[in-house]
């Protein structure tokens, strides 16, 4: 077996990590972290050493690790067929079925389901229907696509240009200038503190107009946006704003993308983030929860309104120009089909519902005079803490300082307990597993406290 230096000094000459600190890496500053096995909601590294995993990877192992039945789902799938394309009209058992399934439980009028590899790919595909979309219904003009400030969508040019997140764009020329951004549904940062909830709301939508009628509705294609902002800060929307926001869209005539990477398939204690908040999307976009990170599978669903313009476009024009190698992959669809069923067969939405709602609450009361603690907030098997350095002014603290970063390297020296702090603010994210036990969130509630008492005091 090889040795922990030897894998550190393999890492460090050969392996191009994403989002990280190349120059650091390099230098040996930060840690290689080589993990080994996992099981349920914990990892566990080359040393035996195990974490509680209260992100779920990148809120993607909803199922929670070491699941056999996906596994021998993925081994029978390989064994029979590792692969086919989906060309053409191709397909495979595996991949025909998770179509049906994803359709039985979508959102109403949601009709097709094209399948990617990952959100990124999902999104530039949801891009591309828009654009084919309006082109075929002779509107050449109208193509941009509106998303939000710390929305995240994506990695891509065009999906990373969709992602409002300054770290996304720096120095990589984005955001291309096909997309514009509006302003966050994240009340607690809303720049006018007498606003209340319904006015903030209001403010949001009226805030959307008013870009869209200075851009110009007949330039403008579509609206993204996840559910619960995911990545931004882990941000239930307001009451109110999914309708607010669909009004105006309808209005202009634009569509409604939901990004539904993080919430779909359980996230918030029901099955869609848009039943849940009663949004009404003419696409949507599927991955992480699909396979529970088991193996890569995204999609695009797709509905009956888009669907009809994309089948007379290529009535008109010939087969759809659009395919990867790897769409609906076989052994991704096994691992899609095995895990649905385990989703159902163990109750993991309701779980997700009851054990988010108990994180959530206990964090809440555990921080609740902490001056520190701006806001503790969740839906479903989603938290997050927002640290500020005065609570009563919101005065939030210097980046600089790191706080969050900070405290969350702290959960994990002390606690062995894996939380992750968003890029954009000091904010603490909880995204566990969806089979966390009520024992294992009072094991995180009682990090987080301990390690912001260690870190601002
Ligand atoms: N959309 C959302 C809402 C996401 O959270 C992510 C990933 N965190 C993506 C899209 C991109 O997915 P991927 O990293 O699989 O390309």
């Amino acid at each position: 077996m090889l040795t922990n230096d030897q894998l550190a000094q393999w890492d460090r000459d050969n392996f191009f990590h994403p989002s990280t600190h190349l120059a650091q890496h390099a230098r040996g500053d930060t840690p290689s972290r080589v993990i080994r096995t996992a099981s349920g909601s914990h990892i566990e590294d080359r040393d035996g050493n195990r974490f509680l995993d209260a992100f779920a990877g990148l809120y993607c192992v909803n199922v929670g690790y070491g699941r056999q039945e996906i596994a021998e789902a993925i081994a029978a799938q390989a064994r029979e067929l590792a692969y086919y394309h989906a060309y053409v009209g191709h397909g495979t058992e595996a991949s025909i079925t998770l179509a049906k399934m994803i359709l039985d439980r979508a959102p109403a009028n949601m009709s097709k389901v094209y399948f990617g590899l990952g959100g990124s790919d999902a999104n530039e595909t949801n891009l591309k229907l828009v654009w084919y979309y309006n082109n075929i219904r002779g509107l050449p003009q109208k193509k941009r696509i509106i998303s939000r400030w710390r929305g995240y969508h994506g990695s891509g040019l065009l999906t990373g240009s969709l992602t409002g997140l300054e770290a996304f764009h720096k120095k990589f020329d984005l955001p291309l200038s096909q997309v514009i951004h509006t302003e966050a549904p994240y009340y607690f940062r809303r720049a006018n503190l007498e606003q209340s909830e319904a006015e903030f709301v209001a403010h949001c939508a009226n805030a959307l107009e008013a870009l869209i009628e200075r851009e110009g509705a007949d330039s403008i294609a579509a609206f993204i946006g996840e559910p619960v902002l995911g990545t931004g800060g882990i941000v239930p929307p307001p009451a109110g704003y999914w309708k607010a926001i669909q009004s105006v869209l309808k209005k202009h005539d634009i569509l409604l993308i939901a990004d539904e990477v993080v919430t779909g398939f359980g996230r918030l204690g029901t099955m869609f983030g848009s039943t849940h908040y009663g949004i009404e999307p003419d696409l949507i976009t599927i991955a992480k929860g699909l396979t529970s990170a088991y193996a890569p599978l995204s999609g695009s669903i797709v509905s009956d309104r888009v669907w009809k313009v994309l089948e007379q476009g290529t009535d008109e024009n010939g087969p759809i120009g659009h395919g990867w190698t790897y769409s609906a992959h076989p052994i991704g669809a096994a691992a899609g089909i095995a895990n649905l069923q385990l989703i159902d067969r163990l109750g993991l939405i309701r779980n997700a519902s009851d054990v988010g709602t108990y994180l959530t609450r206990t964090m809440a009361e555990a921080l609740a005079d902490h001056p520190n603690v701006g806001e503790v907030r969740g839906e479903g098997m989603l938290c997050a803490v927002e640290l500020v350095e005065d609570r009563n002014g919101r005065r939030f603290f210097d980046p600089g300082r790191k706080i969050g970063p900070q405290v969350v390297a702290s959960m994990l020296a002390k606690d062995r307990v894996i939380a992750r702090a968003m890029p954009q603010g000091d904010i603490i994210g909880f995204a566990p597993p969806f089979c966390l036990t009520r024992t294992e969130a009072d094991q995180v509630v009682m990090a987080t406290v301990a390690a912001i008492r260690a870190v601002i005091g």
